[in-house]
């Protein structure tokens, strides 16, 4: 609602083009989204060097993809392990990588998920339907006015005869948040 009275007021007042708005609009819910960074991920599952820069320097590593612009200036990689998982918010507002996930769900923008996933990080993972092992340590990034993270999580097994394109269907957008994991193959 306030999105759209903003709208109304700026085009009334000649200072936006409602034709540049709607194309704004039908590039991130068409052209931009998690499949980018689903691609990055899988990249990086398969090409080590890709892994190295990846997270040496994510911001270089996803522009070598084509992915870069507004909220991905400044984009982190943390990848999850055996005995790490990682997790994504924005504490403050609804920061969001947009050039490798698109916009943010409903959820991620709520009081409740950027308060509670900092306090008890577990058990909202677990709402999602992700039960992490206790020996799991778990990382909740928090976004700041710079900083956009990306979570890689881990290649799912039985995965080896995938080709990039393959893998990369397998990466959620949930799982590049943190709050899910690949799919496997099976359950595909
Ligand atoms: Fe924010």
């Amino acid at each position: 609602m306030r999105a759209k009275a903003l709208e109304t007021l700026l085009v009334g007042k000649g200072l936006v083009d409602p034709a540049a708005v709607d194309a704004l609009v039908d590039t991130f819910s068409n052209d931009i989204g998690p499949q980018n960074g689903a691609r990055v991920v899988a990249r990086s599952w398969c090409d080590p060097d890709y892994r190295a820069r990846l997270l040496a320097d994510a911001t270089s590593a996803i522009a070598e993809l084509g992915y870069s612009g507004m909220q991905g200036e400044h984009m982190v990689a943390v990848e999850n392990s055996d005995d790490v998982h990682n997790v994504v918010v924005c504490t403050l507002c609804s920061c969001y990588p947009w050039p490798v996930l698109g916009l943010p769900p409903v959820w991620y923008k709520s009081p409740e998920y950027r308060a509670r996933v900092v306090r008890e990080p577990r058990a909202v993972i677990a709402e999602f339907g992700l039960e992490l092992a206790d020996d799991v340590e778990v990382r909740v990034w928090d976004s700041t006015a710079e900083i956009r993270y990306l979570v890689v999580p881990q290649r799912p097994a039985g995965t080896d005869a995938l080709d990039e394109a393959g893998l990369a269907d397998l990466v959620t957008r949930d799982s590049m948040i943190g709050t899910g994991l690949a799919l496997s193959p099976e359950a595909d």
